[in-house]
């Protein structure tokens, strides 16, 4: 164990092993401690969203993670016993085109089994109990078995270490929020109904709220909602669940069998600096939400991945430190976004008062018939709406999505190598550095622009070139060392909108960083030169060597 290492991660939860992934994968020297002696073995968060499925590819973990969950594609809601909604996510445009139901402590197994493959391995019962900043580093001070001391120097230090954050307190940083009023029971069970098993339930009545999201082995998760004046203590009993759904419920359902159960408060709050020089926060340290929505534990991966490649680029001396700075304006737009839309449908899950609970029902259902209303929350439910533009990107109201932008999600597609052999885009591009496509028809003046480019290329060692050639089975010229990959169907330029030649430039993490048409180099250049990646000519190491 290195006491120098480039990064030390404090938790190891979803987001602190995500990081820890993402980095190691880098080959950048991480640590990562928990105090926890075991991993947990908690269910907690049930729902992986699309998004977070493409971004665990990616890690190389989705598959594993499908074909140890449950996807579920309908999400039905039903006011005072009404169907008000239901929303089919089957039509998104993902690989991933569901909510993956899979408990919190199997995604940290996989992402524990990943991280091993990687040669880092948690180390468990160790406590970070203090920290102080120096100009060239961290220093820590962990406690481990047997109440030993272990001073640290960690280039840099994440705060992946949950909802009573230590590092956050030590940082001084405030958590604005609050706490609702209301109490919720969980309880993982079997019930047995009429309703189909594989979709997911949520059942609302006057204030009360119940909710049924199925898992495995015909197992369901409920949770139920009290008002503060109501709420049970101790143990969650059959009884209780019994009750709740025979209320809000379909009426002939009976529980059978509780498995595991607790009761939580939800907060809904947020950091007001995820970092301060050396020291970053992630996941629910820096935000937590209401568990309505299944976002939370999907924020956290996602805040872990968009710092990983910039934390390794840094570390490595291939970009400047002010690249750290783009994580918190990302990640604070991406985490206030959920904090707002987890909180709206809460509140209008708990509407009590029967004027409104009358609107609920007879307005919802009209909104929701507008394709673009629709379209709108099934894009945010799954977090594929996440941008680093301004705006939150929603698909046109037919569902397909729009032409990406600098700062949209890159979308996937199929493509063939030289060898007619079909490969993913995303699987093609190497992550460990920004990926510039050169997408659409060749202009008449081809060659000058290509060698233009190829020119930028040669300056900047971060960044690798592929030419997607549209059309049946020809590849254009292609000048080593670009890639070049066919697009057969032409479906690759179809959900880019590639109308004419094009540059796409890719961030490491799956982001497009800028779009420039007719294979501009001086537009490219412009970008670059505003943009974080450091001159390959004019490497020097900004961490510690
Ligand atoms: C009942 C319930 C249901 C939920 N359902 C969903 C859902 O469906 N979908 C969803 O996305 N989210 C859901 N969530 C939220 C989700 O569980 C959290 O958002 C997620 O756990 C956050 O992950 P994290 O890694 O940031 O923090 P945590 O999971 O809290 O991990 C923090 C880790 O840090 C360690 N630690 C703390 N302090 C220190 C220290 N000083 N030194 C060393 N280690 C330390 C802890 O031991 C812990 O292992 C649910 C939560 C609950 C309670």
């Amino acid at each position: 164990m290195t006491s120098r290492p480039d990064v030390l991660i404090v938790g190891a939860g979803p987001t602190g092993l995500t990081a820890a992934a993402e980095l190691a994968r880098r080959d950048v020297a991480v640590r990562i401690v928990d105090r926890s002696p075991q991993p947990s073995t908690e269910t907690k968060a049930l729902g992986v969203q699309a998004r977070t499925l493409e971004l665990l590819d990616r890690l190389g973990i989705a598959d594993q993670a499908i074909a140890r969950g449950l996807p579920v594609r309908r999400f039905n809601i039903f006011s005072e016993r009404h169907r008000i909604a239901t929303f089919d996510l089957s039509t998104l445009p993902t690989r991933y085109p569901y909510i993956l139901m899979l408990p919190q402590y199997q995604t940290e197994a996989l992402l524990t089994e990943r991280l091993a493959d990687l040669g880092t391995t948690v180390e468990r019962g160790v406590e970070l109990t203090d920290f102080e900043q120096r100009p060239d580093a961290v220093g820590a001070v962990l406690r481990g078995p047997g109440d030993k001391t272990e001073r640290v120097e960690a280039g840099y230090l994440v705060g992946c270490d949950g909802p009573s954050s230590t590092v956050r307190e030590r940082l001084g940083a405030r958590f604005e929020g609050t706490a609702l009023e209301e109490r919720f029971a969980v309880a993982d069970l079997h019930v047995d109904w009429d309703l189909p098993y594989d979709e997911l339930f949520a059942f609302l009545h006057t204030g009360d709220f119940i909710t049924l999201f199925p898992m495995r082995d015909r197992l369901h998760r409920v949770a139920i909602a009290y008002t503060k004046r109501e709420t049970p203590t101790g143990e969650v009993t059959l009884d209780e669940v019994q009750h709740a759904l025979d209320k809000c419920g379909p009426g002939a359902a009976r529980i059978t069998e509780i498995q595991a159960s607790g009761r939580f408060r939800i907060n809904q709050r947020a950091v007001d600096r995820e970092r301060v020089g050396r020291v970053l926060l992630a996941g629910d340290a820096a935000h937590v939400n209401s568990v309505v929505g299944a976002q939370g534990m999907n924020i956290g991966i996602q805040d872990a991945v968009n710092l990983g490649w910039k934390l390794a680029l840094t570390c490595t001396g291939r970009a400047t430190p002010a690249l750290l700075d783009s994580y918190p304006a990302e990640r604070r737009q991406a985490a206030r976004r959920t904090v707002r839309g987890t909180g709206f449908f809460t509140r209008l899950t708990l509407l009590h008062h029967p004027a409104l609970t009358l609107a609920r029902r007879r307005l919802l259902p009209l909104a929701l018939a507008r394709p673009k209303v629709r379209t709108r929350i099934e894009w945010a439910l799954s977090e594929l709406d996440i941008s680093y533009t301004a705006h939150a990107r929603t698909g046109s109201p037919d569902g397909t999505a729009p032409a990406p932008a600098a700062g949209d999600r890159a979308p996937d597609a199929t493509l063939y190598d030289t060898a007619n052999r079909p490969t993913r885009l995303l699987e093609a591009l190497r992550d460990d550095q920004y990926s510039l496509i050169l997408a659409g028809t060749a202009q008449p003046d081809a060659d000058q622009r290509l060698a233009r480019i190829e020119r930028v290329l040669a300056s900047y060692a971060d960044i690798h070139g592929y030419r997607v050639t549209p059309g049946p089975d020809r590849f254009a010229h292609t000048p080593a060392p670009i890639t070049a990959l066919i697009d057969r169907d032409g479906r690759f330029h179809h959900q880019y909108r590639i109308e004419q030649p094009t540059l796409l430039l890719l961030r490491p993490d799956g982001y497009l960083a800028a779009r420039v048409d007719k294979w501009d180099a001086q537009q490219l250049e412009a970008y670059l030169r505003r943009g974080l990646i450091a001159h390959a000519t004019r490497r020097t190491r900004t961490t510690r060597e």
